[in-house]
């Protein structure tokens, strides 16, 4: 059995997997990149604008020329298509790779390596739908570990200016696969990714899930509350005596010594003798125990 090729990766790859050399998790990981890579450019744009806080020169004038109106990390993302190849590297490129050129290079390999002319394309949403269309081959080509490297970096670059990142949402339903509560859902992700297991599940297949297991779920712990509740109920029991009946009520007292019984209360005899199966002529002297509500009335009447 042979590994996926990505440094960072290398989980072997599943029989479905063995004709290409990285494994469905970093596919993911590509794809997501290329679509951030579409959502990250008008916030990138955006960026090119300096902030209006004077962050060079000082207050008092001291400087020879006017500041330069965008941001030049930011035009160098941006900027234009460099001519040449990934395997053909212009060495004095200064600064990192922008963008565009990063995209295009891959997508002109990609294209050799297909046999056909690249088409020309949008610089960053062309190119990008480009790669991920064609990535299914991109992956059994042994460059596929270079070119998951130089999206990470540049990934990284774009977020350190944008400041964006996408988020995570932990996800309720367990893993299907480990039953594990790692379940991610990512912003921009086409995925919902178990980061215990590697599963990918797509939104439709966990709905689907998280339908069938959490009513299943839900029924469990409304048994767990219900079970502790009546665990809770039936500490609350007090055992009390029947003193006396008084007309068709009887009046109950806590059992402990007549010195330190409160006010009798009264109840409906025939309640108690119903409940207890005693006859209500003979209730009277009787050892019960009963629940406290939570008014402190007394229900679920037992012979002690
Ligand atoms: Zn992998
Ligand atoms: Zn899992």
């Amino acid at each position: 059995m042979s590994n996926c090729t990505i440094a960072t990766c290398g989980r072997p790859l599943r029989p479905d997997e063995a004709h290409r050399v990285t494994c469905g998790r970093c596919e993911h990981r590509i794809r997501a990149w290329l679509r951030e890579l579409t959502y990250q450019l008008p916030l990138l744009e955006a960026s090119l604008q300096h902030d209006r806080t004077p962050t060079q020169g000082s207050v008092h004038g001291g400087r020879a020329h006017s500041p330069l109106p965008v941001r030049l990390d930011v035009l160098n993302l941006l900027g234009p298509a460099a001519p040449g190849t990934v395997r053909d590297h212009p060495s004095d490129q200064t600064g990192p790779t922008p963008v565009p050129a990063v995209l295009h290079s891959w997508a002109q390999l990609l294209a050799d390596d297909l046999g056909k002319p690249l088409p020309r394309l949008h610089p960053v949403r062309g190119y990008t739908g480009y790669l991920a269309a064609h990535l299914p081959y991109a992956l059994t080509r042994d460059w596929v570990g270079d070119f998951h490297q130089e999206l990470a970096e540049l990934i990284g670059r774009v977020r350190a200016i944008t400041r964006t990142e996408p988020q995570r949402h932990r996800q309720d339903a367990p893993c299907p696969s480990c039953q594990g509560f790692g379940l991610v859902e990512e912003d921009w992700q086409p995925y919902i990714e178990c980061t215990l297991c590697g599963l990918l599940l797509t939104p439709a297949e966990y709905t689907d899930h998280a339908k069938r297991v959490m009513p299943r779920l839900y029924r469990t712990a409304l048994l767990i509350a219900t079970h502790e509740r009546m665990t809770h109920m039936s500490t609350e029991r007090v055992t009390v005596r029947v003193l006396l009946l008084f007309g068709d009520q009887a009046e109950i007292v806590a059992d402990v010594p007549p010195e330190e019984r409160a006010e009798p209360q009264r109840y409906p005899a025939a309640e108690i003798a119903a409940a207890v199966g005693v006859p209500v002529d003979q209730l009277a002297g009787k050892r019960l125990t009963a629940a406290v509500g939570d008014d402190d009335r007394l229900s679920g009447w037992q012979l002690a």
